[in-house]
């Protein structure tokens, strides 16, 4: 033990200190999305007494933001509408993507041809990130937990016949909750109602909430051997980039791929990224060189 040893201590201990200062100062950005509004009403209420579909979403989007705003530090919360205003889909997606938001909850109310059908649907789109299914599966669970809702479950967009443009032209983690169905008389009822709204709106952010303490558990929590959480099945896959912090998702919002973050304990860079490349070196090469087109010109190639 010498002088030089407590010397290193020193900075080792102050370097630690300002890591987690960083850390616990870190602030996500969440855009509220009430489906719908102005012109476009969305689903019609089936009695005079009862809202039209973007009223509904209105009222559940704003008591979710509120709740968020009230109840969770470190993150702030941008609505697409807060009045009953038209917005366009594509202005939906800008104000997210300008915003770097790091998550998309987009609020709807469901209908069937089948007056029996109801219950809670989420859905997500396949080429956005893995984070996506997460927040969306948290969301499920609460909703049948806490708002009563019968859980339809997570499902992909393109399962539908068609895709959700908001999810797929949003950077980020990115879901589109149905609610419930306004064509099932109760739910209908109770979508209306205030006690309905306050509990779907709880159900949401409760979801929210548990799934970014999930994700900052992960973050902080050091991982011995990383790679074996790796979700990407490929023989191989991309390394799109390295760095000392986290990186936040929306600068991968160009490549429109699932990327994965994977912390390593060793090392400088202690977070990686990747994209899975396929079963073949040439399929590789392919992927490698769309990455490098879309401005990430370290990108290599890796056996998985
Ligand atoms: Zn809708």
């Amino acid at each position: 033990m010498n002088q030089y040893f407590w010397i290193r201590n020193i900075f080792l201990g102050l370097a630690i200190l300002l890591m987690s200062v960083s850390l616990s100062a870190q602030k996500y950005i969440v855009i509220i999305d009430a489906g719908h509004g102005g012109r476009d009403p969305g689903n019609l209420a089936s009695f005079k007494t009862m809202s039209d579909e973007k009223h509904i979403n209105l009222d559940i989007a704003l008591k979710v933001g509120e709740l968020i705003t009230e109840n969770i530090e470190n993150v702030k919360v941008v609505y697409t509408r807060d009045s009953d205003k038209s917005v366009s889909l594509d202005d939906r997606a800008y104000i997210a993507n300008k915003n770097e938001a790091d998550f998309f909850i987009s609020i709807h109310s469901d209908s069937h041809s089948d007056s029996d059908i109801n219950g809670c649907r989420v859905h997500i789109h396949d080429g956005n990130l893995g984070e996506s299914k997460k927040l969306a599966n948290s969301i499920c669970l609460k909703m049948n937990e806490i708002a009563g809702r019968k859980n339809l479950g997570v499902q992909d967009s393109w399962q539908r016949g068609g895709h959700y443009f908001v999810l797929k032209n949003t950077a980020m983690p990115a879901v589109l909750v149905e609610c419930g169905f306004m064509t099932n008389e109760l739910e209908e009822i109770f979508l209306n109602s205030e006690k309905g709204k306050n509990l779907v709106a709880k159900a949401i952010y409760k979801g929210f909430e548990e799934f970014l303490s999930n994700l900052k558990g992960k973050t902080e929590k050091v991982v011995s051997n990383s790679n074996q959480f790796s979700t990407i099945k490929a023989k191989f896959k991309v390394q799109i980039s390295a760095s000392t912090e986290a990186i936040p998702f929306s600068k991968f919002k160009n490549l429109d791929m699932k990327v994965e973050e994977v912390f390593f304990e060793e090392g400088v860079f202690k977070y990686k990224y990747y994209v899975a490349a396929g079963s073949t070196f040439t399929e590789a090469k392919k992927v490698r060189n769309k990455v490098i087109s879309k401005g990430f010109g370290d990108a290599f190639i890796v056996e998985n």
